[in-house]
């Protein structure tokens, strides 16, 4: 899609922070991190949110959440715990509307608000 901020960072043509890509999936530091580990995992082809999703993703939601726990382990994060997170719409605080797993750790997380 021409006027998504994170199809521009999967294209490269806006620059990110990026620790991971591959055919499917970029992986990229969160400019607004809310702890030390914060890494946003996101489909390379457009999906606007999760209500979008249908049996043909399970695909790329399995590659999402696997580079998750990857980047975890590489983080030195997975045992002490992360927190995986998709928000959908307006009520489940999305701001971007290109399908983003956080991948949130690093210290101590509090409850859900
Ligand atoms: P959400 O609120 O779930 O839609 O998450 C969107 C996330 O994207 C927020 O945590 C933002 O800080 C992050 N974000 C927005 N613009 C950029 C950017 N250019 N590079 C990296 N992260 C971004
Ligand atoms: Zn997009």
């Amino acid at each position: 899609m021409t006027d998504c901020l994170f199809c521009k960072i999967a294209a490269h043509d806006i620059p990110a922070d990026v620790v991971f890509e591959d055919d499917a999936v970029i992986a990229f530091n969160d400019i607004a991190p809310q702890a030390p580990v914060h890494i946003l995992i996101i489909p390379k082809a457009h999906i606007a949110s999760a209500n979008e999703l249908d049996d043909g993703h399970a695909h790329i939601v399995g590659r999402l959440a696997l580079r998750a726990q990857a980047l975890a382990e590489e983080r030195g994060i997975a045992e002490p715990g992360y927190r995986l997170i998709v928000n959908c719409n307006r009520q489940g605080g999305q701001t971007v509307y290109h399908l983003h797993m956080h991948l949130l750790g690093g210290r101590q997380l509090g409850g859900l608000g």
